[in-house]
């Protein structure tokens, strides 16, 4: 479950340079050199963070975010902003448009990841790599290993994904859309009611320790993960 991050930058070497810290911290970047091929990537599949240079051949970084930040699609979509101008004029209209965060250049590697690694625990918790425990029940998204008590349960990937996803958000209600963009992504056009196949799925296998009442149906709204 690496996160994809785009990279949108036109000078090469600092492109590679961020894509091989990524790599190296285990995420999956790709990369656009200018602010259309960043629009087509997007319109493609969604990455979970954009990190976005201020200034591109084609047309302004910003102009670009400002963009994003108009659509429903990509309203939510995390943006780091990078700029070689250190005003802080520039900064502002940068938070204005709806950039989450900035880091200026030339900029150290460590501080990138830094800066990536907080962003994305903030927007999408299913990035993270931490075990999640609750009341017993408890996933570790690095070994695929979901136990309830001392008991292994098995789950098929997308049960996986499912769980994994409502317990990084205890006590909230999650529509079936969200959950349908979460586990299956956004550019997958499959009926909600599969969502509820695969709950179905999930109750039967977390019945056995009686963990299924973790995942509670709330009428009209969706579903959701219980504290404890
Ligand atoms: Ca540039």
């Amino acid at each position: 479950m690496n996160a994809r991050i785009l990279i949108v930058e036109d000078e090469p070497a600092i492109a590679e340079l961020i894509a091989v810290n990524l790599r190296h911290a285990g995420y999956t970047p790709v990369q656009a050199h200018d602010a259309a091929s960043a629009r087509q990537q997007i319109d493609s599949a969604l990455p979970d963070l954009l990190l976005l240079d201020w200034m591109l051949p084609d047309s302004p970084g910003i102009e670009l975010a400002r963009r994003l930040r108009a659509d429903v699609r990509t309203r939510e979509l995390p943006i780091i902003m990078l700029t070689a101008r250190a005003q802080e004029g520039d900064k502002l209209t940068g938070f204005e448009i709806g950039a989450d965060d900035y880091i200026t250049k030339p900029f150290s590697p460590r501080e990138l990841m830094a800066r990536v690694k907080a962003m994305l625990r903030r927007a999408s918790p299913m990035a993270a790599d931490e075990a999640i425990a609750i009341g017993g029940l408890r996933l570790d998204p690095v070994t695929f290993r979901v136990t309830a008590g001392v008991d292994p349960v098995s789950l098929s990937p997308t049960e996986f994904r499912l769980l994994h996803y409502l317990m990084t958000q205890p006590d909230r209600v999650l529509s079936r859309a969200r959950l349908l963009d979460a586990v299956w992504g956004d550019h997958v056009f499959i009926e909600e009611r599969t969502v509820d196949v695969h709950i179905r799925r999930l109750r039967l296998a977390l019945q056995p320790t009686g963990h299924d009442r973790l995942v509670e149906t709330v009428r009209g709204g969706g579903y959701r993960m219980l504290p404890a």
